[in-house]
């Protein structure tokens, strides 16, 4: 039994040090992908409930390998979080898209709002109230068009320095949406704590609408709440006819999901806007 338990041990630490490898190599191919330009933003239209228009999109990390073709930002953000490429990382997309959205409304297309992932590691190494006026200032921007968008785990995690940088943000005038909400902890304290604008309804509620009625009820209770509070509320990863009629019935301010579009490239969501400006 000793020897077993020995081996295991053994395995145990290759397996790590395997890990660890593939971390290493992960992170230096991202280094050099953002350097050589591999990296680009794909973009998912967010529609009024309402109205059926498009009012923003949110823009996505897409790492465009010459070998392994488009790698998922689940595969690399992880490992980007735990290294040094995160901040630069993270700059890159606030300024890129701010960049896209500024070239969008020079062109004539109808103005929409442009929803930024944030991370975690990324607030910890820099400023991200100092990143967003850069990158508005660099593009031209109005501020009113960015959106960035954070989890409740981010929000709880060192909250005093989260609420001053959030109302920083606010005085800018960006707005802040509450990102995959429901599935984090202590919610209701973030939204009494900190200056949010718009909650994003986690899409594993969305899933299985409207055959579980736990789903239906959370999601409404979070759509009431939000609204009561003043909130915009989204609804992501909606992918049926049933859901969006689920969400209007509820009075939801907004959705993004596969029924509509799923993210794209920055010219085929010009072609979406532009369609619309047709209309
Ligand atoms: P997220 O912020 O929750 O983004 C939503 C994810 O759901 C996206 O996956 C999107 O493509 C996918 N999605 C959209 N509509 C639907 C739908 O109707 N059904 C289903 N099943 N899925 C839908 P994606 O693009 O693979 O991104 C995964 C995660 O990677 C994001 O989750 C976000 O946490 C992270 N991420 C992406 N871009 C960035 C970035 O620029 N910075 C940071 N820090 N994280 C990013
Ligand atoms: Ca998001
Ligand atoms: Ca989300
Ligand atoms: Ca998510």
């Amino acid at each position: 039994a000793k020897a077993h338990g020995r081996s295991a041990h053994c395995f145990f630490d290759e397996s790590m040090i395997q890990a660890a490898r593939e971390r290493l190599e992960i992170e230096a191919r991202l280094r050099s992908a953002m350097a050589r330009g591999h990296l680009l933003l794909h973009y998912q239209p967010q529609l009024s409930v309402a109205t059926g228009r498009i009012v923003g999109a949110e823009a996505l990390l897409r790492w465009n390998d010459p070998e392994e073709g488009l790698i998922s930002p689940a595969r690399f953000i992880p490992v980007a979080e735990t290294s040094g490429v995160i901040g630069p990382l993270g700059q890159w997309v606030m300024q890129e898209a701010c960049r896209q959205g500024q070239a969008w409304r020079a062109a004539g297309l109808p103005a929409v709002r442009l929803a930024v992932n944030v991370s975690p590691r990324q607030f910890q190494l820099d400023d991200m109230a100092v990143c967003a006026a850069q990158a508005l200032a660099a593009s031209g921007l109005p501020a009113h068009c960015l959106e960035l968008e954070l989890t409740e785990s981010v929000l709880a995690e060192r909250p005093e320095e989260m609420r001053q940088v959030l109302q920083r943000l606010r005085e800018l005038g960006v707005r802040i949406a509450v990102d995959d909400f429901g599935t984090g902890y202590s919610s209701l304290v973030h939204l009494k704590r900190f200056p949010i604008d718009v909650l994003k309804i986690d899409q594993g509620f969305m899933r299985d609408i409207p055959a579980s009625g736990d789903d239906m009820a959370i999601s409404a209770t979070i759509i009431a709440m939000g609204r009561s509070l003043g909130l915009n509320v989204l609804a992501e990863g909606v992918e049926t006819p049933e859901q969006l009629a689920f969400l209007r019935e509820r009075g939801c301010d907004s959705y993004q999901g596969y029924l509509f579009s799923r993210p794209v490239p920055a010219e085929q969501f010009a072609r979406l806007l532009q369609a619309q400006a047709e209309k």
